[in-house]
């Protein structure tokens, strides 16, 4: 268990915030992972004394530790209170435990802070000269809620796709057809992380079109 200090908070959209805290000496980390954290501030109600899972979106070279939060203003969960917090104030972090670890070249499918796993990881493929081979395929509401969208495109220039599903005019879910026509090859690794039905949606897609794709090699043959 780790008490560490923030030391800076900064939005990144209107419900996404940024929050840097220090570094424990010796602290490691795989991209991609996840760490319990929690509010040490007994002047907080009840709910904020839960923990929850956050991602890590900095690097072990770095020598502050990063996580970016959506803000869910209607819950009275942990998020919110973090909007609450200054710099100075302490979290606990506790209990890492992996939730996306970068196995090999793929399509990675995001929706919304589903992004936050990927961030870390496409940081770290970049500082490696190793983010070729690599796609994102990102899903927000509206063009102002892209989180660190010019990062994103320098990272991973034409292999970043945004698609948009509450903004006027062009709107886009990903569905079979998205799918379809952004990837090229369904036999790669897949690294899909947002809402729960998201995620499960979109595997569900992948599957279909992976056997459909199988029963037309069979009948071609
Ligand atoms: C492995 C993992 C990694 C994660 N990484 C990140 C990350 O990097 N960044 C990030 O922002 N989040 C991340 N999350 C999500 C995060 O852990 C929290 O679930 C999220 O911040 C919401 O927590 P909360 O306490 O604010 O709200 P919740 O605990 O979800 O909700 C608080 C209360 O609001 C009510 N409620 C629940 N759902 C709704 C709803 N849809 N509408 C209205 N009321 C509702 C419930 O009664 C609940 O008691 C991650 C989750 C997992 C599992």
């Amino acid at each position: 268990m780790h008490k560490v200090k923030i030391i800076s908070k900064k939005y990144l959209t209107r419900d996404i915030l940024e929050i840097r805290t220090e570094k424990p000496y010796n602290f490691k980390f795989i991209p991609g992972h996840s760490i319990m954290i929690s509010i040490n501030n007994p002047s907080f109600t009840s709910p904020s004394l839960i923990k929850r899972p956050y991602n890590f979106t900095s690097l072990n070279d770095d020598s502050y530790l990063e996580f970016i939060i959506k803000l869910y203003r209607e819950r009275n969960g942990l998020s919110t209170q973090f909007e609450k917090l200054n710099i100075g104030e302490m979290l606990i972090l506790e209990e890492m435990f992996g939730s996306h670890r970068y196995v090999g070249p793929g399509i990675f499918i995001a929706g919304g802070v589903g992004i936050a796993p990927f961030i870390a990881i496409f940081r770290q493929l970049k500082k490696d000269n190793a983010i070729e081979g690599n796609t994102l395929l990102f899903s927000s509401k509206t063009s102002k809620d892209i989180i660190l969208e010019k990062e994103l495109k320098e990272l991973l220039g034409e292999n970043c796709i945004f698609t948009l599903t509450k903004e006027n005019n062009s709107n886009r879910r990903i569905d079979k057809l998205f799918l379809i026509e952004k990837v090229s090859n369904f036999n790669q690794h897949f690294y899909i992380c947002g809402p729960d039905s998201f995620a499960r949606d979109i595997k569900q897609m992948i599957s279909e079109i992976k056997k459909e794709r199988e029963q037309f090699d069979w009948f071609i043959n």
